[in-house]
């Protein structure tokens, strides 16, 4: 298959209806993950994976597994807070220019610590060391702007999946593009830890 093959093959449509098929075999026990050799050799040529994902580095989140996905079918970002900035933008640029992905999905999820932190960092005021709080400061705003006694967390993993698409489709004027082409999705959801299912945010 070669790329253009791909994007014949897969509409974003389609693209996010694989997603959500893999990670219902992740979430029913019976996932088919697996790099078979054959695969293996096939990929060592090229690369054509058919979705972007922008997710957290949180080691319970590990995005190729919960989407039941081989290699070669996913090219993903991580980053604590799955947020977006100038090099994270230009990988998933990357995704839809060259390697012709039809879908960019940013992944939250459920009692994110990177958003914990930012929400702590409100109440309490208390600096994290090193470049640690270069990470708090960047989630800040949105913790600030869902503030609430219950669930500010949850809201707050939330928004920051919806800002992030908002910020991907402002920003880069290759999705925006790709977009209005109708070759492209910007989708959003969350992961929770103790179900495994990935739910979609509406915009
Ligand atoms: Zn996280």
């Amino acid at each position: 298959m070669d790329r253009e093959e791909r994007e014949r093959a897969m509409s974003p449509e389609t693209a996010l209806a694989e997603l959500a098929a893999g990670n219902r075999r992740f979430t029913e026990g019976h996932p088919t993950f697996g790099l078979q050799s054959a695969h293996r050799v096939e990929l060592a040529s090229a690369q054509y994976p058919f979705a972007v994902v922008l997710g957290c580095s949180d080691s319970r989140v590990p995005v190729e597994t919960l989407f039941d996905r081989p290699a070669g079918d996913l090219f993903v970002i991580r980053v604590a807070g799955n947020f977006i900035d100038d090099y994270g933008l230009a990988t998933l640029e990357y995704g839809v220019a060259v390697l012709g992905a039809r879908l960019v999905f940013v992944l939250g999820h459920s009692s994110c610590g990177a958003l914990t932190a930012a929400v702590e960092f409100l109440e309490r005021g208390e600096r994290a060391p090193g470049m640690i709080q270069h990470l708090v400061d960047r989630l800040t705003p949105v913790a600030r702007a869902t503030r609430r006694d219950e669930g500010w967390v949850e809201a707050a993993v939330d928004e920051n999946v919806r800002a992030t698409v908002a910020e991907i489709l402002d920003t880069s004027a290759i999705v925006a593009d790709a977009v209005t082409q109708k070759k492209l999705k910007v989708v959003g959801g969350t992961y929770d830890l103790a179900t495994g299912r990935v739910t979609t945010i509406e915009g």
